[in-house]
């Protein structure tokens, strides 16, 4: 993990897909795929809890 950002676990606000981001120094979330997206296309999310992901779930 990069030092400063902080994994955490999200819902996309579209679908309800929950997925894990990273929250960057800026405060952006972002999900840990290629293109930052959910899988429906929609980048909005938002966290379900400040505790940190200790690993990834399912994205590689
Ligand atoms: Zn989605």
């Amino acid at each position: 993990m990069v030092r400063g950002e902080r994994r955490k676990l999200a819902v996309c606000t579209a679908c309800g897909s929950s997925r894990v981001v990273l929250i960057q120094l800026d405060g952006d979330l972002h999900p840990m795929n290629r293109d930052g997206t959910c899988e429906c296309g929609s980048d909005k999310f938002e966290l379900v809890s400040w505790e940190d992901v200790e690993r990834p779930v399912e994205e590689e």
